[in-house]
């Protein structure tokens, strides 16, 4: 996305990856939030599956069905990787499937390391994911900044995106339906959790909701899961150098999702760079969206950990759901990035009932509403 928008502004733009398009340990689920930024990732011929409905499990198994009257769009992450760096080429970016070994900005123009080589360039933009080892003048991820995946990618179909939570455990289990496969996971706190825990929690989920894992591919990777610190205090531009998407920490902690923060993110750079003021892509990035993210870092431990009423969070979310239209639309929205984060409280205090407001109000740790007598007739407690 970056090259693509440097290069239609007529810059030499070369992109390296060792991988191209490649299969990605991820979802691939795109939110509503992406397609109406950026519509051709809907607007495509390439293969994609559109999810309606989202199946939220709690750790007690109680279930709710949340339908989007927009849909998540779901690609294999080929196919997805594959069309970005297509429009990139025909925007005329190079494109090369080469491994970079070591990046040098210390003199005025950068350099970087591939086939052996060190080659100079006018800037650096460094997008190499959650494992980036590239960092001038910045410093790697830390435990508490990270999380932990692991996942089968299984030859079955199914129509709706599974959601389940778990007891006591910072993160999730999910079920991406695919064109021609799910992408079944799970992602947990890598400061609080064990790969053998996660792998424990998957296996009896696939046993239970009997998916055959038996041929499936196994996955393993990290995700950015950022702090507020990690935002203010890891530098991500340099003077001749920027990191976008993962390798930037662009990712929602509560959530996982780090696709729209990834096109997002390049586009915002690739425009900075583009009219020649870099320096002013840190401020747009706050602007756009990592106001967000740092909100969903501040929430993210009451989430999982905290409870209402002596129930965890995550159980009690469903059960509310189960009985109220109202907050179902509202979790379906903030799911499919319809409802942001920041202006939530307005939409809580004005829509939703007494001991509804009282829960969201305590999980986004704002001021809950007076107890007001409601009218005769409202349904506000809904
Ligand atoms: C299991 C899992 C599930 C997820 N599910 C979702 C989801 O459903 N929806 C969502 O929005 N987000 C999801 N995410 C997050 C999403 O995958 C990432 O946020 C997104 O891929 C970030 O894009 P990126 O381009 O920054 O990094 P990446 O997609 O990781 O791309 C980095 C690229 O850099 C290349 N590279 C790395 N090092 C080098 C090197 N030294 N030389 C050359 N090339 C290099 C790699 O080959 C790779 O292609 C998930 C993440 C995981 C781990």
């Amino acid at each position: 996305m970056c090259g693509e928008q440097l290069a239609r502004a007529g810059h030499q733009v070369r992109i390296f990856d060792e991988h191209l398009a490649w299969e990605k340990p991820c979802g691939g689920g795109l939110t509503n939030k992406a397609i109406n930024y950026f519509p051709f990732l809907l607007d495509n011929p390439y293969p994609k599956k559109l999810v309606h409905a989202v199946d939220l499990i709690a750790s007690d198994e109680q279930r709710v069905t949340m339908k989007m009257k927009q849909p998540i769009v779901i690609y294999s992450r080929t196919v997805l990787n594959g069309m970005l760096l297509k429009r990139a080429q025909e925007a005329g970016c190079t494109v090369q499937r080469s491994h970079v070994i070591g990046v040098d900005t210390a003199s005025q123009k950068p350099r970087f390391c591939v086939e052996g080589e060190w080659c100079q360039a006018d800037y650096l933009v460094l997008a190499a994911g959650a494992r980036n080892q590239l960092l001038p003048e910045t410093r790697p991820l830390q435990r508490d900044e990270l999380e932990m995946t692991q996942g089968y990618f299984v030859p079955q179909t199914a129509d709706a995106i599974t959601i389940k939570f778990l007891p006591h455990f910072e993160g999730y289990i999910w079920s991406f339906p695919r064109q021609d496969h799910l992408s079944v996971g799970i992602c947990g706190s890598m400061s609080a959790h064990t790969s053998t825990e996660l792998r424990s929690h998957l296996g009896e989920f696939v046993e239970q909701h009997k998916i055959p894992t038996g041929n499936a591919k196994f996955y393993s990777h990290v995700l950015p899961s950022p702090q507020e610190r990690t935002f203010s205090q890891r530098p991500v531009l340099g003077r001749n150098w920027a990191m976008i998407g993962d390798a930037a920490a662009c990712v929602d902690p509560l959530t996982g999702e780090g696709l729209f923060y990834a096109l997002r993110s390049g586009e915002l750079l690739g425009r900075a760079l583009a009219e020649g003021c870099p320096e002013k892509y840190p401020a747009r990035v706050k602007a756009a969206f990592s106001a967000e993210l740092e909100f969903a870092a501040r929430i993210v431990r009451r989430f999982y950990r905290g409870s209402f009423l002596g129930t965890s969070v995550p159980t009690r979310m469903v059960q509310f759901m189960r009985k109220s239209p109202v907050f179902r639309q509202l979790v379906g929205d903030l799911f499919s990035g319809a409802q942001d984060y920041t202006s939530l409280k307005q939409r809580v205090l004005g829509h939703l009932g007494i001991s509804l407001s009282q829960f969201v109000s305590s999980v986004l740790n704002f001021e809950p509403p007076r107890v007001a007598r409601a009218p005769r007739g409202s349904n506000a407690g809904d």
